[in-house]
């Protein structure tokens, strides 16, 4: 006898081979049409057609055959804990006023630095909790969560215990990751390499603690380079962590290829990625992370190339990149548009990019993302026809429900209120 069974006009099967889809694989989806999901103890039990789960037994049917049910969305790349907001700086990026000119007026990284170091443990937490409750109720059931606005011991360990007690009590699973080298912090101008030290010296702690996963470093001009930021990461992997890149968002320095070769999870932005980045992508497990509604608040016109990553055989992956500056939004479905109209990636390959490829972008490919029998089941059932229509229809929120690991935790639009009692 199974919990629940979810007929539904279409499912979306995404399927991992064990890694990653690649190239022309991120093309291919599997779709049922008229089918039907079971679920039993948490777990998915049965997955097949309406027709094949009629001898099925249910103590809850739900009949849903004018909608689409998926996987839980993942998210692989965010900045969920932090203080404040700069709603303030829209006025000046309006008069034209350069990002370096706000950072100068202590704008900028620096504000949410000092608003983060200002805001206590608790705070951070119920204002991630917030933020993470919007997620869940926009499909998103597993995401990453960086820290990078403490730039100081303490403000760091600080954002990596609030998501690691946001990932013990939220439905979502939340995987951690150390983005201390965020910036470099006016304490240390002019002295990188001793902030990196000072960074560094901390992953034995985070280690011990277990507080991340996964470190993270931003490789653009002014502040790592791509020297700078090989020796980090490098030093990281050897203490046990994943290794990840913010690289190559604005000027194209080389980290692309950098991330390839020291086999970094993941390298994230590449909108400057050069030729041989790209090529090198195709050829690596480095997945590229792309975050079109980062280009897109910016208000720039050159999007990541995504086509020729494709093309080349490389493993794309669409996120949010949420944070309060270059992208507050915790809506990875208007990501899923902007991939459609900016990226000009398929229906197919931009449900992968936010299933299984964003799952294993975190490591988390065996477990989130795609749907199989014996999986948590991690579903969502959306208010839209069919799986091309997501992509689609624009600017608004088409989740319908959410179950995390066979719970019922989002419905109509609401965040159940019991579901901090779901784990
Ligand atoms: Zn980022």
């Amino acid at each position: 006898m199974l919990d629940t069974l979810i007929l539904a006009g279409q499912v979306v099967v995404p399927e991992s081979k064990g890694r990653a889809l690649r190239g022309t694989e991120m093309n291919e989806l599997k779709i049922i049409d008229n089918g039907a999901v079971g679920i039993k103890d948490g777990v998915i039990a049965f997955i097949g057609t309406a027709e094949e789960a009629e001898s099925l037994q249910a103590k809850e049917t739900i009949d849903a055959a004018d909608k689409l049910l998926s996987p839980g969305l993942v998210d692989p790349h965010t900045h969920l804990v932090f203080g404040g907001s700069r709603e303030h700086e829209l006025a000046l990026k309006q008069q034209g006023v350069p990002y370096l000119e706000i950072l100068a007026q202590g704008g900028g990284i620096h504000s949410t630095v000092k608003a983060t170091r200002e805001t206590s443990e608790e705070a951070l937490y119920e204002k991630g909790l917030f933020h993470l409750n919007r997620c869940l109720t926009y499909g998103v059931t597993t995401m990453e969560a960086k820290s990078g606005y403490g730039l100081d011991k303490e403000t760091e360990l600080k954002q990596l215990r609030v998501a690691k007690k946001l990932n013990e009590t939220h439905p979502i699973d939340l995987v951690s990751t150390f983005l201390g080298a965020h910036a470099i912090p006016e304490n240390y101008k002019g002295r990188p390499d001793a902030f990196l030290e000072e960074m560094l010296s901390m992953l034995s702690v985070i280690s011990k603690e277990g507080l991340a996963e996964f470190v993270d470093i931003f490789c653009e001009t002014g502040v790592f380079t791509v020297e700078q930021s090989k020796v980090f990461l490098q030093k990281a992997k050897t203490a046990g962590f994943g290794v990840k890149i913010h690289a190559d968002e604005i000027d194209p320095l080389g980290g692309t290829e950098m991330a390839c070769e020291i086999g970094a999870v993941s390298a994230d932005h590449l909108v400057g990625a050069s030729r041989g980045g790209v090529r090198m992508l195709g050829e690596s497990d480095t997945i590229a992370v792309l975050l079109p509604g980062t280009t897109f608040y910016l208000g720039k016109d050159q999007f990541a190339p995504a086509r020729d990553m494709i093309t080349s055989g490389a493993a794309v992956a669409l996120s949010t990149d949420f944070n309060p500056g270059s992208s507050p939004t915790e809506n990875l479905q208007f990501i899923m548009n902007l991939a459609a109209l900016k990226l000009k990636m398929t229906p197919e390959e931009i449900w992968n990019a936010v299933t299984v490829n964003a799952a294993y972008a975190i490591g988390r490919g065996d477990v989130a993302g795609s749907l199989e029998e014996g999986r948590k089941a991690d579903l969502v059932l959306w208010d839209v026809p069919n799986y091309k229509y997501v992509p689609y229809h624009y600017g608004v929120n088409h989740v319908h429900k959410v179950w995390k690991k066979g719970k019922l935790v989002v419905g109509k639009g609401d965040v159940h209120a019991n579901y901090t009692l779901s784990k």
